[in-house]
């Protein structure tokens, strides 16, 4: 029997711009820049990723900025929330924080006996903080803005909107090894692993809409954890024999991927847990320069003249800013 999937190992989504990307996800949400890149595949564009400390899997969201280019659309076969674990006493926090910096939320509602607080990133990406009674053993990044006892501890969950869910559940029990645990209204809660915060995805059964676009403020991706290569080629055998196709695996330098779509359209990835963002840079200095795959690492000069400068935050000090300048409070930005 194949290794279980032990959860959210990471999401990916598409950013307008970058400087905006940080200042809200490493200024405001006081997540860690564990890694500034390019997309390997198109290294003209930054590929951010935002964690705790050292950017442990199930803690990780991802953002390819790309300027100027058109807005995704809502809809079916795609993810489109982020959930977010923060502590349960935490949310009175958040909203005063976000009245501070002008970020408009939804009143906090209850969902599977969890507080729930609904708001949008700058690109109208929809998030979620889910505050749970349950204890999350997860560490949170200390160095950053928000006080550790509020903190977010890593993903909650994601949520999936299909028009057809019984597809989609389908692929997640019977190929992917998922289990219902509850459902309210339209939406079906299912957990992988050990289940719990990290390890929860939720069907939104939605009625006709258009199908999902990806652009600026969608979700590209969403990608599921295992331990490492040898449990990867036996989950890639399993998806295939399934009838499902999908891509050989690719060296993503901080992790080892494979991608598939749900039978909705969403696109879904399968990554390692090794070898991890301290591959190349020690854990101190993670997100504090920018970091090249050894194929592109000739071209640095040429991708640094290309790619917008950024301000880092504060609390990622670099002693190396190339084409990179940091200020003493990303926060400010926010407030203007
Ligand atoms: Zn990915």
């Amino acid at each position: 029997m194949v290794q279980e999937i032990l959860g959210i190992h990471h999401a990916t989504a598409i950013a307008g711009d970058a400087q905006q990307n940080v200042d809200f996800y490493s200024g405001l949400l006081g997540m860690h820049l564990v890694k500034l890149t390019v997309n390997f595949d198109d290294p003209g564009t930054y590929h951010l990723y935002f964690g705790d400390e050292m950017g442990r899997p199930g803690s990780v969201m991802t953002f390819f900025p790309w300027p100027g280019a058109p807005r995704g659309r809502r809809g079916s076969g795609q993810v489109t929330t982020g959930s977010f674990s923060v502590p349960e006493t935490s949310l009175g926090y958040w909203t005063e924080r976000f009245k501070t910096h002008r970020i408009a939320f939804e009143s906090p509602t209850v969902r599977f006996e969890e507080e729930v607080l609904v708001f949008h990133d700058p690109d109208g990406l929809e998030l979620e903080l889910v505050a749970h009674a349950g204890a999350d053993g997860r560490d949170p990044w200390v160095k950053g803005p928000v006080p550790p006892e509020y903190a977010i501890r890593g993903f909650h969950g994601v949520t999936l909107a299909e028009r057809d869910p019984e597809a989609a559940a389908s692929l997640l029990v019977n190929s992917l090894g998922f289990r219902l645990v509850g459902s309210t209204g339209n939406r079906l809660r299912y957990q992988v692993g050990a289940g719990g915060p990290g390890a929860l995805i939720d069907l939104l059964a939605v009625q006709a809409p258009p199908q999902g676009v990806v652009g600026v403020g969608s979700v590209h991706h969403v990608a599921w954890r295992v331990v490492g290569d040898e449990e990867q080629r036996v989950w890639r055998r399993t998806i295939a024999a399934a009838g499902v196709n999908v891509t050989p695996v690719m060296d993503r330098k901080y992790f080892h991927s494979i991608y598939f779509r749900e039978p909705g359209g969403a696109l879904f990835e399968i990554a390692t847990d090794s070898p991890g963002f301290a591959v190349d840079e020690s854990i101190e200095d993670l997100g504090t320069r920018l970091m090249l795959p050894g194929l592109l690492e000739p071209r640095r000069d040429q991708i640094q003249q290309t790619l917008p400068r950024l301000t880092l935050p504060a609390a990622t000090r670099g002693n190396e800013a190339a084409t990179l300048t940091v200020e003493d409070d990303p926060t400010d930005a926010l407030t203007t």
